[in-house]
Formats: structure tokens, C-alpha cells, sequence
């Protein structure tokens, strides 16, 4: 009413997002499919004191508890655009294409690019972020094998970060009119709708993610912290270029942390991949300054995300409490990925069933037409 057109912002009309999806949850004839980001698992983990192990499944009970018909992990679209970005930067590095490739998941630092950087739109990977790739298999994939209209289906994200859902408003991420995403909730905004239907963790019963997406590499996971993307990238490439499976050195320890600028360089089959990555985004305008001036800065991949620490310090989660939590949150991820029985994107065999039976192949006609994008300057 009169309040959300007094809102100068817009963002009261983010808050209506909660009641349309309390709406779909209770319609009937809807299937509401809910998928929860990788960093929100180490908030709630936090806030209702439950073992990172154990943390996966208390969330897809709570997401169940809700009211969602069908709860996804997009940890695994992770697994997925890391098949999709590796397969193009490999693909740029063999053919001299235009380098260092920037990872374009998080939408503050796209935004950046579109409305002050645009000269870097060329740098950009012109994958889609894993909730856009989630959202779209779920449409087009999920939907098909499950039998049901689009106009019936109804996708939500639960997200640490405001930005996506600015994300998936864009008109690219629709097709034929039906959006990737029909809305998106903040961490914050899922606690509250566990105390909008007074619902105790106690309520809550564990469970597993459903199929046929219900299984997540460990590499997926660390998506949601800085140097997450670059470390399962590097697992993938590292493999990709010396065509033999990475059994040892799994972990990239010198990419974690909250600094801003970590790096590293891996050699592989001959190659040297020099990877950098950027965490805030004030970190990221030198580098920015350097690439545009046309200096060889030095790397191969760069993985930028606008805040600080990554998605564990995404404006959607709840304030922390003290300074240092980022460091807690991002060690929840770790452990998550350590006790992975699959780490790898790459091994995850329901990741390799979907594109048997839908994609194909990573960078296939069918996957640019969904999983891929393009960006364009802003003109406001
Ligand atoms: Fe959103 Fe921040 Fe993550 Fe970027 S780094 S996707 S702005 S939570």
C-alpha cells in the first residue's frame, strides 16, 4: 500500500518478496521448489549451534518445515558453473583469448563492471551465477522430467546477498517471460519466517536434499567463502591440463582467508595458472586501474567478490555479533568440504547424470543458451 510506494529505495518491495512466497507455499496447485546458497549453512550452523556435518541436512529440514515441495542444495549449481567457467577459461588459455578471465557470480562486482568499468565486460566469464544456473535447470530440467507446467512451478533462492535479487529481476534472466527465479530471500528473511510460523529448531527434522540434484561436491560448498570459486576451478583445471586425476594437493590453502588480495600459481601439464583473488570491493580497483591501462598484471584467473570474506559476509545474513565471526563462518565451509566424500565439481555424479541426459556437454549449444550470459554498459 502506501508505505511500499513511499519507499524511495525499492526495497520495501523486497520485503513483499516473503509474502509472495508465503502466497505459493499455500496455494495448492503450486510446486514451491526452494534452494539455499552455500554460505547461509555456516549463519544457521551458528545461530541454532548445530555441527558443520550436520548443518546440510538441519537446513533442508527447516526448508521442508516452511512449506517448500522440493528443496535443492545450490551448492550443486556451484559444481556446475565450475564445469561451465573452467571449460571457458581453459578454452581462452588454448585459444589466446582475452585474459586474466574474471569469475562473474557475485552481481555487486558485475554491477561494478557494467556501470564503471565497462571496458572489463570482455573479462568477464560469461557464465551465469550458480543461482541463475540453479533457477534455469530447474525450470527447463527439473520441470520436464517432473511432469510439471511452468505456470505451476514457483523457484526461490535463499541467499546471504541483497544483490541477487536485483540478480533475478534482469531481463536476461528470463526466458519466454518466466523468470530463472521467482524470488529470492535473504538468510535473515528465512530466520524470520521460521519465527513468523513459530517454529522452534526442535520442529525440525533433518533430511537429505532431494533428487535429482541431491548431491554437492565439497568444492561447491566453498563457493560461498573468498576463494572458493578459484580453489574448485584450480581442482578442475589442474586435472583438465595434466589429464591425470588430482589425488594430493586438494587443497589451496593460500587462496583462503579473508585477506583482500590472496594468489597463487599452479603449475600444471606445462602450464602456469596464475590466479588471484580479490575479496572487497575497494581491493579490487587497483588491479581494476592496472588491466585497463593494458599492464600484464600477471594472472591467468581472477575470482572477485564484492564483500569482504566472500558470501559469508553478505549483507542478507544476520549482523555478526563481533568482528571476527567471518573467519568461524568461513571454517564451517572448510570442514564441510574436508568431509566430503566428493570433492571434486567434476566427480559429482549427479552433475554428470545432468548433463548425460539434458546439457550434453559443458559450453554445448544447450548450455550457452541457458547457462550462459551477456553483459552490456549501463546506461541509467
Ligand atoms: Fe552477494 Fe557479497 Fe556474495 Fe557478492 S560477495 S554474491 S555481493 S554476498
Amino acid at each position: 500500500g502506501q508505505c511500499v510506494r513511499a519507499c524511495p529505495c525499492g526495497a520495501l518491495d523486497y520485503v513483499r518478496e516473503r509474502g509472495d512466497v508465503f502466497t505459493a507455499i499455500n496455494d495448492p496447485n503450486t510446486v514451491v521448489v526452494g534452494f539455499v546458497a552455500p554460505a547461509v549453512r555456516s549463519v544457521i550452523a551458528a545461530e541454532y549451534g548445530i555441527e558443520p556435518a550436520e548443518a546440510s541436512a538441519f537446513i533442508a529440514g527447516m526448508m521442508r518445515k516452511v512449506g517448500f515441495d522440493k528443496v535443492f542444495d545450490f551448492s550443486f549449481a556451484a559444481d556446475l558453473t565450475i564445469l561451465e567457467e573452467t571449460t571457458e577459461f581453459l578454452d581462452r588459455v588454448g585459444r589466446g583469448g582475452v585474459l586474466p578471465q574474471f569469475t562473474s557470480c557475485c552481481p555487486g562486482w558485475v554491477n561494478l563492471v557494467e556501470r564503471r568499468y565497462p571496458e572489463l565486460i570482455d573479462h568477464l566469464s560469461s557464465c551465469k551465477s550458480p543461482q541463475q544456473m540453479m533457477g534455469t535447470t530447474v525450470k527447463h530440467h527439473f520441470a520436464q522430467q517432473a511432469g510439471i507446467a511452468l505456470d505451476d512451478l514457483y523457484v526461490v533462492s535463499i541467499v546471504p546477498c541483497i544483490a541477487k535479487k536485483y540478480e533475478a529481476a534482469r531481463p536476461e534472466f528470463a526466458r519466454d517471460g518466466v523468470r530463472d527465479v521467482d524470488a529470492v530471500l535473504t538468510t535473515t528473511e528465512f530466520l524470520e519466517m521460521m519465527q513468523m510460523l513459530r517454529l522452534e529448531p526442535a520442529d525440525v527434522e533433518p533430511g537429505e536434499f532431494d533428487e535429482p540434484y541431491a548431491r554437492v561436491s565439497g568444492a561447491g560448498v566453498l563457493f560461498g567463502a573468498s576463494g572458493g570459486v578459484a580453489e574448485a576451478a584450480l581442482r578442475m583445471a589442474v586435472e583438465k591440463l595434466t589429464d591425470e586425476p588430482l589425488v594430493e594437493h586438494l587443497d589451496f590453502h593460500e587462496l583462503r582467508g579473508t585477506a583482500g588480495l590472496k594468489e597463487a600459481t599452479v603449475s600444471a601439464g606445462g602450464v602456469d595458472v596464475r590466479v588471484a583473488v580479490v575479496s572487497g570491493l575497494g581491493n579490487a580497483e587497483p588491479l581494476i586501474r592496472r588491466v585497463i591501462a593494458g599492464e600484464d598484471v600477471g594472472y591467468d584467473l581472477v575470482e572477485i567478490m564484492a564483500c569482504p570474506g566472500g558470501c559469508v559476509s553478505g549483507a542478507g545474513h544476520p549482523v555478526p555479533t563481533c568482528a571476527d565471526e567471518t573467519p568461524g563462518r568461513q571454517q564451517v565451509l572448510v570442514d564441510i568440504d574436508q568431509l566430503s566424500p566428493i570433492r571434486k565439481s567434476q566427480e559429482n555424479p549427479d552433475i554428470l547424470r545432468l548433463y548425460d541426459e539434458f546439457y550434453g556437454a559443458p559450453a554445448s549449444p544447450l548450455a550457452h543458451e541457458l547457462l550462459h550470459t551477456t553483459y552490456a554498459p549501463f546506461r541509467g
